[in-house]
Formats: C-alpha cells, structure tokens, sequence
C-alpha cells in the first residue's frame, strides 16, 4: 500500500476526530493501553466471518498474538476459530520462498476446509520483504476457483484503528456488491408486516452480546442481511449493498465503509450503539425513520415502550 492511500484512509471526513491533523485516532498517551498494529486491527474487523479460512502470512508470532482475542460467538461454521498462518521462518525469508509457501497455504485450507473464501493478511515481514500477496491471491483465485480476498494491512502502517480501515477497504474493493440477496424467506414472512433489509457495520457478537438484539429485529420485521463481521457468512457480506439502512456499531471502527457504501450505492446510515435501553430504543427508532415506513415506526413505538417498562421494572429495587 502506498503512503498517499494510507494518508487518504486517515482523513476519514465522517469521523468525528478528523477536525485538525487528519491523522486517525490520537496516539494512546504513556501509561494508557497501545492497541494493536494495523495487522491486529484488520484480523479482529475480518476474523468473525465464520466460514471463511484466514490465512496470516508471515510469521506465527504475528497470528499467535492477535488470533480471535475478541471471543466472538457465531451460530454456525466455526472455521474462523482455527488459526491458520504461513509460518515464515527466516530462512523462507532469504530464500525468498514466501510467495510459494502462501499459494500452497490457500491450497491446503480450500482443499482440507473448502471455506466460503480465504482472506489472506499481510504482516510486516511479509510486505518489507515485497511479496505480492494480491497476485498470489489472483493466481489462487483463478487456480481454484474459491475467492481469495488479499487484506494489506502490515502492522507498521499504523495504528489498530487504521487496521480496522483497511479490512474495510479490502471488503469494499473485493466483497460488497458481488452478490444479490437470497429472497426473504417464506419463514420470516408474516401478514401486513413489510420485512425491510437491514446491516450493522462494525458489530462483532463480542460473547455473543447480539443474540440479545436479535429478536427484537426479527419481532420488528427487519432482516439482518449481514454484518461486518460478528456472526457473519462471506455470502452475507457480499450483499451489503442492498442493505435499505445501516447502523454503524462501533464508530471508531468502519465509518469508512458505511461512507462508502452510501456513496456507491445510496444506503443511509447512522452511528448508534446497543448498549443500554436508551440507546437501544434510539437505535430502532434511527432505522424506523431512515426506512420511512409509518407501520414500522408504529410497531418500534410500542416495542419501545415494552421494553423500556421491562427495564424499569427490572432497576425499581435499585432506585
Ligand atoms: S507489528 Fe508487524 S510483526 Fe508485530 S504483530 Fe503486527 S504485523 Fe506482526
């Protein structure tokens, strides 16, 4: 990656942080938590993605120290919780032997996992060395007709934050609008209720969190079309162009995406969170005006006030 396209990922105009330096979050203080590199922070944005093989390439301490460190939960394939890297030891390293041991990597993970697709992470050692991982991701793609998605986020490009922009990027140029949605299906049908398309950008299921949200999507007659990433399927993130709204999660992470994808193809989106009543109820009521649908507006309303009376009965021995 060029220093100019780094440059450009940093001046992030929908970031609330991006008034003065346009230079990404601020650089952690002494004494506070650092974060990862950019490498980490493209892994943890990606690596939910549950039927997907993610392939580290370089060496295993850079996927030792960043694998699932996030504890996501998933509903179905568990592909993701295997950890898979190239391994490179110095003497690939002079024998210049990397390129070779990442097209026989992709090969082993299609051939003993056959996942959805391989998303291929690029470390320092890897980029300062020069392979061509979109190449060898190309020739693989091509060889054996599984998507091999390259994700360059070497580690000294920056920060954690920058990291998590990056993955964006690799899911903007490769994955979001390469694919149309499955029909709703007849199950999630109900009468007079219209189901609307919706998509969380930057929400992980960090233990699990969002199978307590979920219900109350399905009871709204809003379909997740998919998410980056937590719980999500490759096939799901292909369509997130057809998302009619989006949510932006966690702010910090993937506004890039959300910015992008409304530029490209007119999806409205807003930042908001799920933690807490008030914001959960701000959230349902977000995605009731973006999609203009009177019925819908109705049933939050009263879903709103359900729930909100739940919690207050819940806190009254407290208050
Ligand atoms: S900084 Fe570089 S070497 Fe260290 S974990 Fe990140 S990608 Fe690997």
């Amino acid at each position: 990656m060029k220093p100019a396209q780094i440059a450009q990922l940093l001046d992030e105009p929908a970031c609330a942080h991006n008034a003065k330096e346009k230079s990404g979050c601020a650089r952690p203080k002494p004494g506070a938590t650092a974060g990862g590199c950019s490498f980490d922070g493209a892994q943890i944005a990606l690596l939910p993605i549950a039927d997907v093989a993610h392939i580290v390439h370089g060496p295993i301490a850079c996927a030792g120290s960043s694998w699932d460190n996030r504890g996501t939960k998933t509903t179905g394939p568990t592909l993701f919780k295997i950890g898979m890297t190239t391994d490179l030891t110095e003497q690939d390293v002079i024998m210049g032997r990397g390129e070779m041991r990442l097209f026989h990597a992709i090969k082993q993970a299609i051939d003993d996992y056959r996942p959805a697709a391989v998303f291929v992470y690029l470390t320092c050692v890897t980029a300062l060395v020069g392979d061509d991982m979109a190449a060898v991701c190309k020739a693989a793609q091509e060889h054996f007709g599984v998507p091999v998605i390259p994700v360059d986020a070497a580690g000294f490009y920056g920060t954690k934050n920058l990291g998590n922009r990056l993955a964006g990027e690799a899911m903007l140029e490769y994955v979001i609008g390469t694919r149309e949605p499955d029909p709703v299906p007849q199950a999630a049908e109900r009468p007079g209720i219209r189901v609307h398309d919706v998509s969380l950008i930057g929400e992980y299921n960090i233990a699990g969190e969002f199978f307590h949200v979920w219900p109350l999507f399905d009871e709204l007659g809003l379909r997740i079309l998919g998410t980056l990433s937590g719980d999500a399927r490759f096939a799901e993130v292909q369509t997130l162009h057809r998302a009619e709204a989006s949510m932006v999660v966690c702010a910090k992470a993937l506004l890039n995406v959300a910015r992008k994808v409304e530029a490209r193809w007119g999806v409205p989106w807003f930042e908001g969170s799920f933690y807490g009543v008030r914001d959960m109820s701000q959230a349902l009521r977000e995605f009731a005006r973006l999609l203009n649908d009177p019925d819908l507006a109705a049933r939050t309303e009263a879903l709103v006030a359900r729930e909100e009376a739940k919690a207050n009965a819940a806190l009254a021995p407290w208050r």
